[in-house]
């Protein structure tokens, strides 16, 4: 699903070039469930903004379902990121005077798909989170977790050929953090292929697979035997 070969950013922003990503190798198989870990500074969010195809490397490939993605132009980008990808966050990102059902409805309305369908798919997806009953709340009369699983409806209802989650229970309390990796747990049991940054082992633990990152390199690849179930 993800292939990465010699995936390597440097920013130049600044006085001094910054070496964020180097030489990356990385296969991720249709229906991983992958976590990534490091230290902060060590390249995790510049590695989530090139597998979103949110910023193009500065030098190596990347194949997402397919796509060679360092040959895409802007244009190109936003179509992949709009029908491949579905993007979970640590702040939500959901938009604040729009009921659960619009918010999740969003994506698939810059995909073009009629109302009917919107509403159809919205629905089944919250469901699927465990949201029948806040369809029509606003994100500020619900929980952190709720609102958290409202996002992660929204990121499934393209179906997305892959979920990129950067520290989606980092504003959590631990039980509502549980809450979200049995639903991701759930996703990914159902086929889902999921790729999430966390700070916490007990998080990655969750996950069957954790990467780790130290000053720009993928330093360790670390098999999880037996990933615990959540809650
Ligand atoms: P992490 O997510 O693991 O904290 P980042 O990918 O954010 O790490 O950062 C990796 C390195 O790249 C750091 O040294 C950081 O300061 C630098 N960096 C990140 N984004 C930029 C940017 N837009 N411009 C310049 N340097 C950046
Ligand atoms: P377009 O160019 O098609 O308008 P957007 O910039 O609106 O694309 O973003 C498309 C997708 O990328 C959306 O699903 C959005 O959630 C995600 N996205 C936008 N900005 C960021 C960001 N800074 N980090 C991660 N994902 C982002």
């Amino acid at each position: 699903m993800i292939q990465v070969s010699g995936l390597t950013k440097i920013y130049n922003t600044g006085a001094h070039p910054v070496p964020a990503l180097q030489d990356v190798n990385l296969e991720v198989k249709a229906g991983e469930f992958v976590s990534v870990m490091g230290p902060s500074g060590s390249g995790k969010s510049t590695l989530m903004n090139l597998l979103g195809c949110l910023d193009t490397p500065t030098s190596g490939s990347y194949q997402l379902d397919g796509i060679e993605i360092s040959s895409l132009d802007d244009t190109g980008m936003a179509k992949v990121r709009n029908l491949k990808i579905g993007f979970v966050f640590q702040n939500f990102n959901l938009l604040p005077r729009m009921t659960a059902l619009r918010n999740v409805e969003l994506p698939m309305l810059y995909a073009g798909i009629d109302v009917r369908e919107r509403v159809k798919r919205a629905t089944a997806a919250l469901e699927r989170v465990g949201l029948a009953q806040r369809v029509h709340h606003r994100p500020n009369q619900m929980s952190g977790g709720q609102v958290q699983r409202v996002a992660i409806a929204r990121s499934l209802v393209n179906r997305p050929a892959v979920l990129l989650a950067d520290e989606p229970t980092g504003n959590l309390d631990t039980r509502s953090g549980e809450e979200i990796m049995a639903i991701f747990q759930d996703l990914n049991r159902g086929g889902a292929t999921i790729v999430l940054v966390t700070h916490e082992r007990d998080i990655a633990l969750h996950t069957s697979r954790i990467i780790h990152f130290r000053d720009g390199r993928l330093v360790e690849d670390e098999r999880v035997e037996k990933p615990l179930d959540a809650l």
